[in-house]
């Protein structure tokens, strides 16, 4: 890890997106300046009975194109700036899948890992309570991402359910299936970036079948991804988590079996990797599935992948990506590559404000379909324009902000 930040970075792609739009001074002001903050104390009582005070967010970055929409994070290290850099990625991201949403982040400061099943929910409810006022399926639409999954979903929904006095599912995404989720959730932000490692491979003319692939990060993104790859054929070398990783695993359902068996990845038979040793695998496509900031100036100069996939949000430095670029490294970029779980959330709430359910072969199948027309359309902007796929990618969403900004006007 360096010390760049995800909010310069994701400010300087914008700075980028918004010069090449030739857009004038004033829209790079409005496009850089999240529409509202919200920072929150959320009081925990620990099963010891002693008291605790976390800090929790919530950024609305842009309501301009419909309501906002972003996950729920619980990580230590999460504050003010990083929500925001989040809540700015997911604007472009769901203007470029043309999803009718603006862009959202919030997330708790603490370590999911040190509280208890009871203090995971009592703090999810409380900060659920004080963001209260500014979501709701019309306003702001929360889902699961790091540290975070269906049940933190589940109890958020039913925290807002109870204060409205009825049942209103629409309000989170990502929930379980019961109580409105939409099936194929799961795994979509795996299953969009496996969709978006096989273009790409196509793209750079290399056979998706056989082709090998290492992944940072075996969590919901990262673990799903690996799956939908196995089956579209393609070879996951190497996984890693947060303790490190590994190499020569049979499968990854095999890997998978051990590490819900013991926690670990170190199955019988295969070989640990450092987490950067895995970043510089001679592979055909590198996947960063964690966190920010993996690929900097400082790992990316050895990175041998032909492809790097970002599973991730905002994975690349800019300056890890200017070497990548110079090295001749295809990125498919966040905004593009893990698209596919704000498109799922999307369904699911599309599903839950008709009352009416898909079957998983209409969700994957529409999936699909959005995922491969963005592809297509960040791939015609960077034969048109001479431009990177990154910022192929922003130039649309941006540009699309942009301008339905210009069309709603200044009020008053
Ligand atoms: P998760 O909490 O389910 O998994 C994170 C994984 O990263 C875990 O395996 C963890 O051990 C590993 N990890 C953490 N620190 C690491 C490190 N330093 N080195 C290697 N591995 C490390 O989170 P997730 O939902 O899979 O999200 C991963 C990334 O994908 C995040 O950047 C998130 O914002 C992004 N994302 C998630 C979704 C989603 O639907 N969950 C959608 C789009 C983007």
């Amino acid at each position: 890890m360096t010390t760049e930040s995800a909010i310069e970075t994701a400010r300087a792609q914008l700075r980028r997106a918004v010069d090449q739009l030739k857009l004038p001074e004033n829209e790079w002001q409005t496009l850089s300046t999240p529409r509202r903050i919200l920072e929150v104390a959320v009081p925990l009582r620990r099963d010891t009975g002693n008291v605790e005070i976390y800090k929790g967010f919530r950024v609305q970055y842009s309501t301009t194109r419909g309501p906002s929409k972003g996950g729920v994070r619980f990580h230590p290290s999460i504050d003010m700036d990083e929500t925001v850099a989040l809540a700015m990625l997911m604007t472009w991201k769901c203007a470029l899948t043309n999803l009718p949403y603006g862009g959202a982040k919030g997330g708790i400061a603490v370590d999911p890992a040190t509280l208890s099943r009871g203090e995971n929910e009592r703090l999810t409810r409380r900060y659920t309570s004080e963001i209260l006022p500014i979501i709701g399926p019309e306003h702001d639409i929360p889902a699961p991402d790091v540290g975070t999954d269906e049940q933190n979903m589940a109890w958020m929904m039913d925290t807002y359910s109870v204060n409205a006095g009825f049942s209103v599912p629409g309000v989170v995404t990502g929930k379980p299936i019961v109580l409105g989720g939409s099936l194929g959730r799961t795994s979509a932000t795996g299953d969009g970036v496996a969709i978006s490692t096989q273009q790409a491979l196509i793209a750079k003319g290399i056979n998706p079948l056989g082709a090998t692939v290492a992944i940072q990060g075996f969590g919901k993104v990262g673990y799903w991804a690996a799956i939908a790859l196995e089956q579209m054929g393609l070879k996951v070398v190497a996984v890693s988590d947060v303790q490190g990783g590994v190499t020569g695993f049979s499968s990854v359902s095999s890997l998978w079996d051990h590490f819900k068996a013991h926690g670990d990845l170190n199955a019988p038979g295969t070989e640990k990797l450092t987490n950067e040793e895995l970043l510089h695998l001679d592979v055909d496509v590198l996947i960063p599935a964690a966190l920010s900031d993996a690929i900097t100036e400082h790992t990316a100069t050895k990175i041998k992948a032909r492809i790097v996939v970002e599973g991730a949000n905002a994975p690349t430095t800019p300056e890890g990506d200017a070497i990548l670029n110079d090295k001749g490294i295809l990125v498919i970029p966040d905004i593009l590559a893990n698209s596919g779980g704000v498109i799922v959330s999307y369904f699911e709430w599309v599903q839950d404000k008709q009352n009416y359910f898909w079957d998983a072969d209409e969700v994957k199948t529409n999936l699909s379909t959005i995922m491969l027309k963005a592809f297509k359309e960040v791939a015609s902007t960077v034969e048109e324009r001479s431009v990177t796929w990154r910022e192929a990618a922003l130039m649309i969403g941006v540009g699309r902000v942009a301008e339905a900004h210009r069309l709603r006007g200044l009020y008053p």
